[in-house]
């Protein structure tokens, strides 16, 4: 492009900047917790109390309620078909008979894939997309076969890490995380890093690790130091600097100093 006229167009265009969008929140896809019990949990029932209930037959307790004077909530589904009576604290669920289809559907899986579905006496249809969801979500944890777990029970000959106590007369033992999992500890979900406890010793270090898990800010760069520490460091001297020539050889001795994190005042000191 040697020639001028064509560069003093090309400097008399025009230009524009970009414009940054202003911030835009989009609300996240999420479904409200569900809070009923896993349908393991539910009881037949028998008679109004609080509580989660199944029944065959919700008609036959409909009828039952209303010749009571009672005149409990009905959940319809979808199609029309009463899945649910509610009154007051008194749910009662309807079993439909695919229910066990399902239940022994999530048996065989729990024992190849972990998984966080709960059966809570949905259809056949609905049940079926809750683990087409499921499988279509990421899965970040390693699975523990049955043969894993019995070489890790195996390892401690059956007996708890912590107490020593035998896990079978305790009702089996308790996988921990030796460090935990979550709240900034990343634990490792390897063999390695699991121990079979009895659940006494479980529930102590689990409470222990939250203690730990909570001291740390959010913020890496803060940490809590106790008044006598906060003093000492504040209030002394200035420590003298020490400055050295890392590309200069000596004979002496060399020193190594690994910075692997620095508090926020040496970030902005740099
Ligand atoms: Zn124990």
């Amino acid at each position: 492009m040697g020639d001028l006229e064509v560069k003093r167009a090309i400097v008399r265009e025009q230009v524009s900047a970009p414009t940054a969008h202003s911030c835009e929140v989009l609300a996240t896809i999420g479904r409200r917790a569900n809070s009923t019990p896993a349908s393991q949990y539910w009881t037949t029932y028998s008679k109004l109390t609080p509580g989660h209930f199944y029944s065959h037959d919700l008609v036959g307790v409909r009828a039952d309620l209303l010749r009571e004077g009672i005149c409990p909530q009905v959940r319809l589904s979808g199609t029309g078909v009463i899945k649910g009576l509610k009154h007051n604290d008194c749910i009662v669920h309807g079993w439909p008979s695919e229910a066990l289809v399902c239940l022994k559907f999530l048996e065989e899986l729990s024992k190849v894939r972990a998984h966080s579905l709960q059966y809570r006496g949905e259809s056949l249809a609905t049940f079926g997309q809750m683990v087409f969801d499921e499988f279509c979500k990421p899965c970040d944890r390693p699975f523990l076969t049955a043969d894993i777990r019995r070489e890790l029970a195996g390892k401690q000959k059956g007996r708890c890490y912590v107490c020593g106590d035998d896990l079978e007369s305790q009702g089996g033992g308790e996988l921990d995380h030796s460090i935990p999992r979550g709240g900034r500890c990343w634990g490792s979900d390897g063999v390695d890093g699991l121990k079979y406890l009895c659940r006494m010793c479980h529930a102590s270090k689990t409470s222990e690790d939250r203690a730990r898990m909570n001291v740390e800010d959010p913020n890496v760069y803060m940490s809590r130091f106790s008044e006598e520490v906060w003093r000492g460091f504040v209030e002394s001297r200035r420590p003298t600097q020490m400055v050295c020539n890392l590309n200069e050889a000596t004979d002496g001795p060399c020193w190594e100093v690994d910075v692997r994190s620095c508090r926020l005042n040496g970030i902005v000191g740099l």
